[in-house]
């Protein structure tokens, strides 16, 4: 029989290019998706295949259903999607975790958590190896994501020590790519459809704050890996491109790549807004024989092609 897939937040940027890389497999896949940030558009290409089914449901509700593995992924990934409803985000990151383990302990199957680089807040330690603990403003507008994926990933290890549970965790760093939501808010989307449109390009603060971007396509790739990794290893296990980049050099990058003649503007920096972001990568590399093969420039030619179409159209 065909392995049975449960991708939650499967209509969404990451999970839908899951969802298509799982169906190219032969595998079965259920995508599960309230559609929040997410869209079927994202899917609409696999809404035709036979092993493919899109579910619209809630995770903070229970879900009922016979599969093998489930990847959990529903959660409002972009600042301004997951503080629009604050309190919903944790009940996502926690209540949507608690029913996607319950599943996984009924079905006796195995579960990974897209948890993020998040957990380490504003680190002090740079680069970020998984031993890190991270420095986190509980209260701060950034908590509810920051602290729902740290409870999350709480959860995932008490339900692997209480009940056996198979868990694999990975924490993705800042990850980019086509089916990113143009109004999503994210600086990658942000930059090229302000470019695009020839609207002045919003550097948050003084630009000087700096992320590590990895291309989904290599993030997919690893997040399949940490799946199919060996019985026992449960990470947590940091995903991400090492290379680091401050604001102002992205704004430049893709003003270079668009040809575009937007102007740089300086905006308020958010409250808690991370310094700087970037992944010990060593672990992915011993356990799952994986590092980032797309460069920023090659992400980025790629994404602004994606974009040309979808803001045009
Ligand atoms: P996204 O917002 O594009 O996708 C999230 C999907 O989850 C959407 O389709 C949304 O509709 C769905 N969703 C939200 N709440 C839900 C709920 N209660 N029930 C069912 N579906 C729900 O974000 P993304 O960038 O694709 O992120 C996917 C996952 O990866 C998230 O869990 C995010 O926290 C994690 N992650 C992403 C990044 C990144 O840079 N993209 C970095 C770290 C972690
Ligand atoms: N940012 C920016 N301009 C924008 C959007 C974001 O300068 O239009 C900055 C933001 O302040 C942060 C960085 O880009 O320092 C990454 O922001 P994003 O929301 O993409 O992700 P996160 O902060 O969660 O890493």
């Amino acid at each position: 029989m065909r392995e049975r897939i449960l991708v939650t937040g499967g209509a969404g940027f990451i999970g839908s290019h899951l969802c298509r890389r799982l169906v190219e497999e032969g595998k079965e896949v259920l995508c599960a998706d309230n559609l929040f940030t997410g869209s079927k558009e994202n899917i609409r290409p696999l809404l035709g295949c036979g092993n493919f089914e899109f579910l619209r449901h809630d995770i903070t509700e229970e879900l009922y259903v016979e599969v093998d593995r489930i990847y959990n992924l529903a959660c409002p990934a972009s600042p301004v999607h997951y503080q629009y409803n604050p309190i919903k985000t944790v009940k996502t990151s926690v209540l949507g975790a608690m029913n996607m383990l319950g599943l996984a302990k009924r079905v006796k199957g195995r579960i990974l958590q897209a948890s993020t680089s998040e957990v380490y807040g504003n680190p002090k330690v740079h680069p970020q190896p998984e031993a890190y603990w991270g420095s986190v403003n509980p209260i701060g507008i950034r908590s509810c994501y920051d602290e729902g994926k740290r409870l999350a990933e709480t959860l995932f290890f008490d339900y692997h020590r209480q009940h056996g549970v198979d868990i694999k965790v990975i924490r993705i760093f800042n990850t980019y790519g086509p089916h990113m939501a143009a109004d999503d808010g994210r600086v990658v989307s942000n930059f090229i459809v302000q470019a695009l449109k020839g609207e002045d390009l919003t550097v948050y603060g003084e630009g000087t704050q700096t992320r590590s971007f990895c291309y989904v396509d290599d993030l997919v790739e690893g997040m399949c890996r940490m799946m199919d990794s060996r019985e026992g290893f449960t990470g947590p296990v940091n995903l991400g491109n090492p290379g680091e980049f401050t604001m102002l050099e992205l704004a430049e990058k893709i003003l270079r790549l668009t040809g575009s003649k937007s102007r740089i503007v300086h905006r308020p920096l958010p409250q808690d807004d991370p310094v700087q972001r970037k992944p010990v990568i060593e672990l992915a590399g011993k356990e799952l024989h994986w590092r980032p093969k797309v460069s920023l420039e090659e992400g980025l030619a790629r994404t602004i092609a994606y974009f040309q179409g979808a803001v045009k159209a």
